[in-house]
């Protein structure tokens, strides 16, 4: 399967299981963050987010940051929100909740379009929400992590464009980027914010994001200044500029293994088309969404098109505690993830299918995770 130690497969939404060849760039001796050789990596990798975004506007600019996806939330929240500024949050669960009070932090008055558990706001009602009042900002959850939800951004942005065009559409991907398509320039896009560890498939600690020019223009123009030192984007901004044109440059230190590793992941991620990975994760997601239904099992994303092609959120059988089956999983050498929504969250589990766990072909562990989940229902008194 690979080289490293023998363990159970991290199965989880994020950390994911690592390539041999991204986990050894963590081990890069050290280097300076300024010397030339880290340079011209870290801008290689800038260049490389660019194309995972599948963008060629040369106004948008990518961030990497040393952080967590929570960071990605914060730079919106810091940089796009005065006190008093209308956001629009389209809420599909723990993580759209959370994005909402970050973003209340920095002063926001957040309206919500909600939904029941398991689905997502529709069209019609957050076009009229965009009706009857201005917002700065709408924030989309692209993969809701805590339900497995996936949200539509194509018809949603050019929906949003033709009725609020001041509007900026903020995106949440962190469970996204990388296994789901995002064409950031078509769909006119203003941000994205994602993390190393979940589809793109790195160590986690990096916060990376993409944002328009027209999102930058606003940072620029706005009447008060940003209330974050670390996460202001213009701090950031001719740091990752000078970068990607291989200049040295310093605000606050990089972790070159780290950015290292993202640098093996991307080019790895980027060695065959992007919708070839897209497919793949499309084509193993449905392998997974089968078995689940054949034994019998639900899931929290209750229709087709609102769910998630790098996890799937699984209801339980009413005689199966999720804190019997995951140990049991476990020595089976499957981790999968328990339920964070907070209405359901005793009833589900989570299997996360991203990465190189779907990508490469020699490694057995999806399958192995199907006949484990099996195998730990019928151990625990569930006939299929
Ligand atoms: C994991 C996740 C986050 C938070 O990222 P951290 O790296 O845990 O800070 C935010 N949003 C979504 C959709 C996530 O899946």
């Amino acid at each position: 399967m690979s080289s490293q130690p023998p363990h159970a497969a991290v199965l989880i939404p994020g950390p994911i299981e690592f390539d041999d060849a991204v986990l050894q760039s963590m081990g890069h001796y050290s280097e300076s963050h300024v010397g030339p050789a880290f340079v011209a990596a870290f801008g290689e990798t800038l260049t490389m987010t660019r194309q995972l975004f599948q963008s060629t506007d040369p106004s948008a600019q990518p961030f990497i940051v040393s952080g967590s996806g929570t960071l990605g939330w914060d730079m919106i929240g810091a940089n796009l929100i005065e006190k008093g500024d209308s956001a629009l949050v389209l809420n599909t669960g723990y993580f759209s909740n959370g994005f909402a009070d970050c973003l209340k932090v920095y002063g926001a008055d957040v309206t919500f379009v909600n939904a029941p558990v398991g689905s997502r706001p529709q069209l019609p009602e957050i076009q009229a929400a965009l009706k009857g009042k201005n917002y700065k900002i709408i924030t989309v959850t692209h993969v809701d992590t805590s339900t497995g939800v996936l949200s539509e951004l194509k018809n949603l942005s050019r929906m949003v464009q033709e009725t609020s065009p001041e509007t900026l559409i903020i995106v949440d991907g962190v469970c996204s980027v990388a296994c789901e398509e995002i064409a950031f320039d078509e769909w006119g896009l203003d941000a994205v914010v994602t993390a190393s560890q979940k589809a793109i498939g790195c160590p986690a600690g990096l916060s990376i994001s993409y944002f328009s020019g027209k999102a930058i223009e606003t940072v620029k123009s706005r009447k008060t200044p940003v209330a974050s030192y670390f996460a202001n984007l213009l701090n950031w901004m001719p740091i990752m500029q000078n970068y990607e044109n291989k200049k040295p440059s310093y605000f606050a230190t990089p972790s070159p293994q780290l950015v290292r590793a993202l640098n093996t992941a991307l080019k790895q991620a980027l060695s065959t088309p992007l919708s070839e990975r897209f497919a793949k994760h499309k084509e193993v997601s449905d392998k997974v969404k089968e078995a689940v239904s054949d034994l019998g099992l639900k899931q929290v994303a209750g229709n087709v098109e609102d769910q998630a092609h790098g996890m799937t959120a699984i209801y339980l059988p009413d005689s199966v505690k999720a804190t019997e089956l995951l140990p049991i999983l476990s020595k089976a050498g499957v981790v999968f993830a328990g339920g964070i929504h907070k209405e359901i969250q005793p009833k589900y589990i989570r299997f996360g299918h991203m990465g190189v766990s779907v990508m490469d072909p020699n490694r057995p562990e999806i399958d192995n995770a199907i006949a484990a989940l099996k195998a730990g229902l019928t151990q625990l008194g569930y006939l299929v």
